[in-house]
Formats: C-alpha cells, sequence, structure tokens
C-alpha cells in the first residue's frame, strides 16, 4: 500500500474543505485534500453565495459569479407576485461544479496536494500520533490532524464517533438551458415561492446559459412531494417540466444541539457537521466560516500550543452555532404559518430591509431577536416548540 505522510488530512473538497486546506497551506503547513469526485464535480445546490462569503473570504470570487442578484420575486403558490428590489447587492448566483473547482485551485495554488478521485473507505482511530486514513486506490495517508469535511452523508463523523447532525430537509433541483440566453424575466432576481411544502420553499436561480429551479422541504417531505411540487412551480413560471434536465435530491443537515464537532486531533466542518442555516437552508457561508475558524487553531495544535481542537467549537459557538440554533427557531415559527410573513416580506417595507440585512449578512438572527427585547426573546423557543407540535399534527 503506497503511503503519504502529512500533517493535515482533508477529506472533502467543497467549500469547507478547500477553504480550510487554503488557509493551512498559506501558512507554511503540509495538507492532502482528498475527493471522491474527479473536478471539476457537481453538487445538488442552488448555487447561491450570499455577500457574507464574499466578505470573510481573503480572494475575490469574481472569476466564478454568473449573476449578481439585486431583487426577489416572492410568492405564495399560484398567487401574484410581488418583485421586490434590494436596493444593492442581495447575493451572487455561481454554479458549484466551477465555484468548488475554483476553490479547491486555489488550495493547490496554495501548496495543498489536492487528490480527487481518491475517495476515502476508512479512517483507523489514532495511531501513535496521528490517523491513518484509506483510499479506495489503496493509499494510506497518515497525518497529525484530521478534517472530515465530507458532506452530509460523509464517513468521518461515524467513523470517529461523533453525532452530529441529522437529515434536517430534502431537496430537489434541476437546470434548464437557454441556449439564446437566459430570458430577462429570470435574469439578476431569485424567484421564491412558498405554500407547497411543509417547512421548505421553491427556488429559480439565474445562472449565465441556464435557470436553476428547485425545492426544498422538511424531510417527512419524501419524493413525490417534493416532485409534485417542482412540477407545480414550474407550471407557474411558465417552464415545461420536460426542459428540466439533471434533476437531483439531497438531503439538508441539521445540527443537533450541543452535540461535538471536535476532539482532539480531529473536527468536523460544514455539513458534515450539520452547519446549515435551517430557515434558508444556506450552507455554503457556514462552511466557509467553519474552513476559516479551524485553521488557526489547527496551526496552535500542530506547535503543541493547545492539546485539542476543542478550541475551533468554541470559536463557532461564540456566533455560528447560537446563529443556526436562533435560525432553527425561527424556522419552526415562520413554517407554521408562512402567510403573515411572506405578506410582510411583500409589502412591508421595513420587514424586507430587515430581509436584506439578513440575507446580506449586515445583521444577525440574534440582532432580530434582539429587536423584540427580553420578552420578545424569552418566548421565542416556546413559540418554536409549538410550531414544531402544530406543523407535526398537519403532516400527521
Ligand atoms: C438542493 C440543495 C440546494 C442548496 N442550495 C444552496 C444555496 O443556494 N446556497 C447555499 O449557501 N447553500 C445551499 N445548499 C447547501 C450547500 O450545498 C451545502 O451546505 C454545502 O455544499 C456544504 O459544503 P461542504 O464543504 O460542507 O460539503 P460538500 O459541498 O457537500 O462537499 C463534500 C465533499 O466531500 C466529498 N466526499 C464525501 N465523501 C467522501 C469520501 N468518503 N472520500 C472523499 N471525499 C468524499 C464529496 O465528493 C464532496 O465533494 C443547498 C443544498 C441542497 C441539497
Amino acid at each position: 500500500m503506497a503511503a503519504i505522510t502529512t500533517e493535515v488530512a482533508i477529506i472533502g473538497a467543497g467549500p469547507s474543505g478547500s477553504i480550510a486546506a487554503y488557509q493551512l497551506a498559506t501558512a507554511g503547513l503540509g495538507v492532502v485534500l482528498l475527493d471522491r469526485a474527479k473536478f471539476p464535480r457537481d453538487k445538488p445546490c442552488g448555487g447561491g453565495v450570499t455577500v457574507r462569503c464574499e466578505r470573510i473570504l481573503p480572494f475575490s470570487i469574481d472569476p466564478v459569479i454568473e449573476d449578481v442578484i439585486t431583487g426577489a420575486d416572492i410568492r405564495i403558490r399560484n398567487e401574484s407576485s410581488v418583485l421586490q428590489s434590494s436596493g444593492s447587492v442581495l447575493t451572487y448566483m455561481t454554479q458549484r461544479s466551477r465555484f468548488d473547482a475554483f476553490l479547491a485551485d486555489k488550495a493547490q495554488e496554495a501548496g495543498a496536494n489536492f487528490r480527487d478521485s481518491e475517495q476515502v473507505t476508512d479512517i483507523l482511530s489514532r495511531s501513535g500520533d496521528g490517523f491513518r486514513v484509506h483510499t479506495r486506490s489503496g493509499t494510506e495517508i497518515r497525518a497529525q490532524v484530521l478534517l472530515g469535511a465530507d458532506g452530509a452523508n460523509g464517513i468521518t463523523g461515524n467513523r470517529l464517533g461523533f453525532d452530529s447532525h441529522s437529515a434536517g430537509a430534502v431537496a430537489l433541483e434541476g437546470n434548464v438551458y437557454f441556449p439564446d440566453g437566459v430570458p430577462r424575466e429570470f435574469e439578476h432576481k431569485v424567484i421564491l415561492n412558498f405554500g407547497y411544502l411543509t417547512q421548505g420553499y421553491g427556488w429559480i436561480f439565474p445562472k449565465s446559459d441556464h435557470i436553476n429551479i428547485g425545492v426544498g422541504g422538511s424531510r417527512s417531505s419524501g419524493g413525490k412531494r417534493l416532485k409534485a411540487a417542482m412540477n407545480k412551480l414550474a407550471e407557474i413560471y411558465g417552464i415545461a417540466y420536460d426542459s428540466i434536465t439533471e434533476i437531483k435530491g439531497h438531503h439538508l443537515p441539521m445540527r443537533h444541539h450541543d452535540s461535538a464537532i471536535s476532539i482532539d486531533g480531529a473536527a468536523l466542518l460544514g455539513d458534515a457537521a450539520g452547519l446549515v442555516d435551517p430557515l434558508s437552508g444556506e450552507g455554503i457561508f457556514a462552511a466557509l466560516r467553519s474552513g476559516m475558524a479551524v485553521a488557526p487553531i489547527v496551526e496552535q495544535y500542530l506547535a503543541s500550543e493547545v492539546d485539542s481542537l476543542t478550541g475551533y467549537q468554541l470559536e463557532l459557538q461564540k456566533e455560528l452555532i447560537p446563529e443556526i440554533e436562533t435560525s432553527e427557531a425561527l424556522m419552526q415559527i415562520f413554517h407554521t404559518y408562512p402567510r403573515p410573513f411572506v405578506w410582510m416580506l411583500q409589502h412591508v417595507g421595513l420587514f424586507w430591509i430587515g430581509a436584506i440585512e439578513l440575507i446580506r449578512g449586515d445583521s444577525t438572527y440574534l440582532d432580530l431577536t434582539n429587536k423584540f427585547g427580553k420578552l420578545g426573546r424569552s418566548l421565542l423557543m416556546p413559540a418554536a416548540w409549538l410550531g414544531k407540535i402544530i406543523s407535526a399534527r398537519r403532516r400527521n
């Protein structure tokens, strides 16, 4: 068996793994970045990259931006739609095949040893001063630090005994190509449609030569309901269902409260740690944020300044994890009866401005709940709990 010895092995070259690899290689550490897929590879995703992602990245992502979004067309089912403008950039659109390959290239340029088509089949528990990772091609990677960035269905969490997440939501997405260019009615805006799925929504996101159409909802939605909702969405916006290609389903992980995502020499990043925003389904920001947060702690660990990576989890507990927990509570409230919230998004200027600030990352969910004062904050969790019960009853 061929063997490679390195300081850090990262399993998965999605946004979380590649940005961690970039940061660590830039700091001069030996990094092996493994992905089972041959790159460039696609990943079921709407490809919406928010302004806050761009803000935290140490380089520009302009080369892989395909549309700049400045408005949202919001509707409930097939009722009349309202187009809201954001007055500035609301979010960017990319294709994951391009975005992820771009990030992996950046990691490689920084000095990481990126090995695609290299599926990890086994992780041997700590031996001596590190981990031994086996791949399908018969290579053994020996590393002092192991980062699991292998997504919602990855094996790292399970092999290392973490219990970080379970399937929180399911989604279906596909593409419609326009050889003569994306029609004007889809350009520069996101289409958001509510009401066809429990705890979810439908979307249409524009790219340079196609649109991405998708639906996502609670995991009880199941394949049949997702397909029916996608059909409805296509019908409402004048898209022939047969013209949707590359249809893929996937689940979005939901973090288990209080679960550990780091131990002495190992940590989970991004989806592998269940770090998705439950209300919006946005996961790229948390993937990038976690990859960037872990890097300085790994440096300290390898320099024997700390004896575990728990500082990484503590860093995320300052903001990202409370944000995800608040988002989950808001999601339960919003989706119990979305109509008044959607109406406010459509018609109440201040509510829409608040939503823009949240999406752009100019404010946080915690800022939002703080606006309702102490009483509002203390009612949040009971209201979410009530919402959860009502939604479960409705589903049954
Ligand atoms: C339908 C859908 C739409 C979405 N839309 C958006 C959106 O518009 N905006 C947004 O911000 N988020 C969106 N998300 C969420 C987002 O896609 C994820 O949160 C994000 O991809 C997480 O990044 P990651 O790096 O943690 O994992 P991933 O991007 O999933 O990367 C994991 C990588 O690990 C590799 N891997 C897995 N197992 C192994 C193994 N055994 N060995 C080697 N490699 C392995 C995989 O090949 C993959 O490349 C969406 C999700 C879904 C399902």
